[in-house]
């Protein structure tokens, strides 16, 4: 056992993590180490003698319950921390629900929907019901659904609650709490509950079976949760119910970051946590170990316009560090372009490696201009959240397999594969199948075991027949065989594996190889323990799919720390730290949201985003907006976001050109452009626009050692104008190395060049706006 762990700590944090009985509450700002003291006191907890099997500790997200883990692990030596009860609510309770479900009625082994199966049987029932699917839209009453869900209305009390039948009945949806119960009614006969339903069937559980609660509480004797200022109700009834007879909780979090109010959660948990309990202990933590003065002094100017916060003083004895870089592009295009550069200038000038560069953005749709930006430069990232490995089609329905044979009352993840590979079960028969399983209150499967009965008769029921069959083959399988195993041949037995391998289409290729990494990572699955702290006999298949359908945004399933660049919203980097982050599309509509600027309340929001943004960095900190942008499919011009106008301009560097870019002059249209943000008349954008003396600064620096595989470029590097440029020319590219020019391609002012460059990857075109290509 690490000796000297409480040595690391400051005194608050230190007071933190030795009080171990009765309610304690931390309240901090951004990165004062509150997750840190909860690690530290589960270690200290246990080497107090507290068994871990007694210790609940709910994250963000499992990678922060991962990390706990190992940090516990490292302090105390031994692999106890694998008994601790460590993880998102959501895969904490789905782990109980296995065991207890039963008595809700559901199979131990039900299905958990994520929000594409749910939305999919809200559609169902829209259609049945016979609605317009433009005025219920499915997205629409599923997040209503799941709002209900999240403050614990049930559909009964959805349906009679004369409020909400007033509000539906104003918006003229006076359906939903129909199809509220007619969901809940067929997700119960399905056997699969949806992430909202390892809340709400908690607590349903807890309230309902005494006995269940008494257990629950005896064994977690001490609960801790970090980022509680973003608990919903249903998470704080559970967590009081399951804290109510031994009091030793204790919550981290900070009001300033709370960033899911749209999702129900409220700050009044922490208001309320001082009256819920007899003699809280309250600690502050004010040293802030993460970022410069600088970025902190950003950070905290900004939420300072925030009314009603608890009031805070966040300091950090770390380096003043490099002002705060601000970036203003024509277009969308540029800010990708920008920051790819940036990246690319960063890495050659401070050494700094892909991992440590995070791009954040207020929506998943941003992302595209900087994928391909990257991808242009060979810069290696990773996109987190938005559609995900495990969300992609022939991972889907390759898992529907995986999920009927663990469950045959899955009637979404049947309908999936039922005639996938084509086997001749039609629309039509699928819609019979399903009215007779309704009218007889059979499930899906049921019906398609009895097909004979039902009337269903040649081709049509050899299908039917054969694909049962098939089905129960597989069942029979796993009894004697693991995970893997069985996927294998379920690859095999339907012929997926095959056709793919068979489709020579690059879509083909790499659906192929997505199969064979699901592949792998089943098998991986089966050799290493479980995240969950399963134990490692129990790696049924079950546990594999649940392990998968929880994933949060921030998760990505593998590699987690290999050597890319980042990319993910800034409600998924919660928690999270990089030494240098671009928070991008910082413009008035898009950050704030356009769809958040008419009440205090959704801006104060919006600004509380902002601030979980800039202290997400270390070191470094970038903040871009573009001139205009495609939204929507139309160009929409925007005015820079009202929170660069909130920042100190002492800590502000607006002259910064970005990634070593110089202003290409009279070419006009790309590149960044710098100047007085908010008086655009100053701002040389476009054709003729002088270049800035801070371009010449912004220019990598040719250092002696550069790292391995890169380039130097020759001292003084200037690029060229490429008016002068001819096929036959040596070059030199600040990336590439020397080359020959080749061919020169299109207008004089739009001019592409295709360049030999014999070390650095052989024949490029390049783009000569862009490029930094220098005549040798
Ligand atoms: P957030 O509000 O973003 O969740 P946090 O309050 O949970 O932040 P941590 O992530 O725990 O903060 O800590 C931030 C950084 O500061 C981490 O890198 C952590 O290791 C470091 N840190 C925290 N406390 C100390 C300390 N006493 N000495 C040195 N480093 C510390
Ligand atoms: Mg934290």
């Amino acid at each position: 056992m690490k000796a000297n762990y409480l040595d690391d700590l400051n005194a608050p944090q230190r007071e933190a993590v030795t009080t171990i009985k009765g309610p304690l509450m931390i309240i901090a700002g951004a990165g004062s180490g509150k997750t840190k003291v909860l690690t530290t006191r589960i270690a200290h907890l246990m080497n107090n003698g507290v068994d871990a099997f007694n210790i609940l500790s709910l994250t963000f997200t499992n990678k922060a319950a991962k990390e706990m883990k190992e940090r516990v692990e490292k302090i105390l030596g031994g692999s106890e921390a694998r008994n601790l009860y460590i993880g998102t609510f959501h895969s904490v309770f789905a782990r109980l629900l296995r065991s207890d479900a039963p008595k809700l009625g559901y199979p131990s082994d039900f299905t958990i929907y994520d929000s594409d199966d749910a939305k999919s049987v809200v559609k169902t029932i829209v259609n049945e019901l016979n609605l317009d699917d433009k005025h219920y839209k499915p997205n629409m009453v599923y997040n209503r659904i799941s709002a209900a869900k999240n403050s614990l209305v049930s559909p009964e009390e959805y349906q009679h609650d004369y409020a909400i039948q007033q509000e539906d009945q104003r918006s003229s949806r006076p359906l939903i709490g129909k199809i509220y119960d007619m969901y809940a009614k067929r997700c119960f006969k399905n056997g699969a509950m949806d992430f909202d339903d390892l809340l709400y069937k908690m607590y349903v559980l807890l309230k309902g079976f005494p006995e269940v609660l008494a257990k629950y509480q005896h064994k977690f004797k001490y609960i801790m949760i970090d980022e509680y200022q973003d608990t919903n109700p249903a998470q704080y009834e559970i967590v009081k119910l399951l804290g109510a007879v031994h009091e030793n909780i204790c919550v981290v979090g900070d009001d300033a970051q709370s960033i899911y109010s749209f999702r129900g959660a409220t700050i009044q948990n922490i208001l309320q946590f001082e009256k819920d309990y007899d003699d809280v202990k309250v600690v502050k933590l004010e040293q802030n170990y993460r970022s410069t003065k600088s970025i902190l002094n950003v950070a905290n100017e900004v939420i300072s316009k925030n009314k009603g916060q608890i009031e805070k003083n966040l300091w950090t004895d770390n380096h003043e560090g490099e002002k705060i870089k601000l970036i203003r592009t024509n277009t969308d295009n540029d800010e990708g372009k920008v920051v790819a550069d940036t990246i690319s200038e960063q890495k050659l000038r401070n050494h700094y490696d892909n991992k440590d560069f995070c791009i954040l953005y207020r929506t998943n749709a941003q992302s595209r201009s900087f994928e391909e930006n990257l991808r242009r430069s060979a810069i290696p990232y990773r996109i987190y959240g938005g559609l995900s490995f495990y969300q992609r089609k022939e991972i889907k329905d390759f898992i529907a397999y995986l999920r009927v044979i663990m469950n045959s009352r899955d009637e979404e993840a049947i309908k999936r594969i039922i005639n996938y590979p084509v086997r001749g079960i039609g629309k039509t028969t699928i819609e019979k199948v399903s009215i007779y399983a309704n009218d007889q209150n059979m499930t899906f499967w049921e019906v398609l075991e009895r097909a004979k009965e039902f009337g269903f008769k040649g081709g049509t029921l050899e299908a039917i027949d054969g694909f049962v069959t098939m089905i129960q083959s597989f069942r029979v399988m796993l009894e004697k065989h693991n995970a893997y195993e069985v996927a294998v041949q379920v690859g095999k037995s339907t012929n997926i594996v095959k056709e793919l391998f068979n489709d020579k289409t690059t879509e083909g290729l790499a659906r192929y190889e997505n199969i064979q990494e699901l592949l792998n990572s089943i098998k991986e699955f089966t050799e290493t323990p479980t995240e969950d702290g399963e134990l490692l006999d129990d790696k049924t298949l079950g546990i594999y799919l649940q392990q998968i359908t929880l994933l949060t945004d921030a998760d990505n399933g593998k590699d987690e720390d290999s050597n890319v660049v980042k990319l993910m919203t800034i409600h998924a980097a919660k928690g999270l730290e990089f030494p240098i982050v671009f928070t991008v599309g910082l413009e008035e509509s898009l950050f704030p949201s356009g769809m958040s600027i008419n009440s205090r309340e959704e801006l104060e929001e919006e600004r509380r985003l902002f601030y979980v943004a800039v202290t997400r960095a270390k070191t470094r900190l970038f903040l871009t907006y573009a001139n205009s942008r495609y939204r929507f499919g139309q160009l929409q011009q925007n005015e820079p976001s009202r929170f660069l106008e909130e920042m100190p301009e002492e800590f502000i560097d607006r002259s910064y050109a970005g990634g070593g870019m110089r202003n290409t002059g009279p070419i006009g249209g790309g590149g960044a452009s710098w100047g007085n943000m908010f008086d655009k008349k100053k701002a040389p954008a476009g054709p003729g626009a002088p270049a800035s003396s801070a371009s010449s600064s912004a220019r990598p620096t040719p250092r002696p050692a550069a790292p391995a595989g890169y380039h130097v470029p020759s001292a003084n590097f200037t690029a060229d104008d490429p008016a002068t440029m001819e096929a036959g020319m040596d070059v030199e590219h600040q990336k590439f190395g020397f080359g020959k020019i080749l061919s020169l391609e299109g207008a004089i002012n739009n001019r592409i060049a295709t360049v030999m460059f014999p070390k650095g990857g052989g024949e490029k075109k390049i783009m000569l706006n862009y490029a930094k290509l220098m005549i040798v």
